[in-house]
């Protein structure tokens, strides 16, 4: 036996991995407090929390408990893989997938653990029924022509026997404050809450809380807002940034003038300068989009992009920062509310492109 294969034999494959050199903090009370801004803002209806894409690359396990703690009470995913990790922290009738049941194993599922499918068409309707019913959610489709029944189905048998919940719709254009749409999908929503049994209605996401109380019926749905992002101005005031990313230096090198920087020799140095190598990269979320131009900081001060982002790396101009060395942490821009970081990105997009090998604290 080699003296390697011995070390195998030794290795402790469950030994817990050492610091990792990025991190994603999420800021708590922020959360908190734009929850509770959304809740106020949503008059007499109640917020709930949409905590999908794993609290938009946030983070359930952190934010979860904290939205619980605030007050939230109701908690959306789109898929079923994505209901451990909520109910883990919340009662699981209080969490309503957007997917809804797709075949019986989702069926089985959703009452195996007690989470709440949203349904979105007669086939599902009759589904959840054949498989046993129960309390569902329902979602109409108003006019975005994703999912949902459409309103002339509400009186269709296979809907008039559902026990539902939340009756709920979702509006296309909520950031558009004069878009013609949106009247018109109220109207649509209106419409159809006389014609379908339901506890409580669900109309707006974060931008359409932002329309006034006549979007709010019971329950508001945010998503974004939560964690930062303010898809309408009216909302700006009130909401706080959750996010903050830092990666650590691997190393620092001294370039001569004519030496180049990463894949495709994109950037030659003009003079000697020294320059950083820091452990983040495409594959974290940091995509090459939002490399030329943009600049990671340290303190406040500014240290440009150089060359390409790499898969794992990006390389950064220390002039203004000579003191720094291996190790020292680094503020990796991801302030989702300001239009110069986002480079082409939605808000939503910089949030949930968040890879996964950034430590959550
Ligand atoms: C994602 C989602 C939301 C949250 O939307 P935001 O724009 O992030 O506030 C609300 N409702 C439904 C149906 C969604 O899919």
């Amino acid at each position: 036996m080699t003296d390697t294969a011995s070390d195998g034999e030794r290795a402790d494959r469950s030994a817990p991995p050492p610091p990792a050199s990025l991190r994603l903090t999420v800021d708590r009370d922020a959360l908190a407090a734009n929850w509770r801004a959304l809740d106020a803002r949503s008059g007499s209806a109640r917020a709930g929390a949409a905590v999908k894409a794993d609290a938009y690359g946030l983070g359930a396990a952190t934010c979860v408990p904290v939205l619980r703690d605030a007050g939230c009470e109701t908690f959306f995913v789109a898929h079923w893989s994505e209901v451990a990790a909520v109910i883990a922290h919340v009662p699981p009738q209080q969490v309503a997938v957007l997917h809804g049941v797709r075949n019986e194993a989702e069926c089985a599922y959703a009452r195996a653990v007690g989470a709440v499918p949203v349904i979105n068409s007669l086939e599902q309707a009759a589904l959840w029924a054949a498989t046993g019913g129960g309390t569902c959610h329902l979602m109409v489709d108003t006019g975005i022509n994703r999912l949902g029944i459409a309103a002339s189905e509400a009186n269709e048998a296979a809907i008039s026997a559902l026990d539902i919940d939340i009756l709920m719709s979702h509006l296309a254009s909520a950031d558009e404050a004069d878009s013609a749409l949106n009247p018109r999908q109220l109207t649509a929503f209106q419409s159809v809450l006389g014609a379908i049994r339901h506890r409580r209605a669900s109309l707006a996401n974060s931008a359409g809380i932002a329309l006034g109380e006549d979007y709010a019926f019971d329950l508001t749905r945010p998503g974004l807002a939560l964690y930062g992002g303010a898809p309408r101005p009216e909302l700006a005031a009130a909401i706080r940034p959750v996010a903050q990313v830092q990666a650590a230096i691997l190393q620092t090198r001294a370039l001569a003038a004519g030496e180049s920087v990463g894949y495709n020799a994109t950037f030659t140095a003009p003079a000697p300068m020294r320059v950083a190598t820091v452990s983040m990269g495409y594959a974290d979320g940091f995509l090459r989009s939002r490399g030329p131009g943009n600049a990671f900081s340290h303190n406040g001060r500014r240290l440009p992009i150089l060359g390409k982002v790499s898969m794992d790396m990006v390389v950064i101009d220390c002039t203004a920062a000579p003191d720094l060395a291996a190790g020292n942490w680094i503020d990796v821009p991801w302030n989702i509310a300001d239009a110069a970081q986002q480079s082409g990105l939605s808000p939503y997009e910089m949030l949930t492109v968040i890879g996964g090998r950034l430590r959550r604290d």
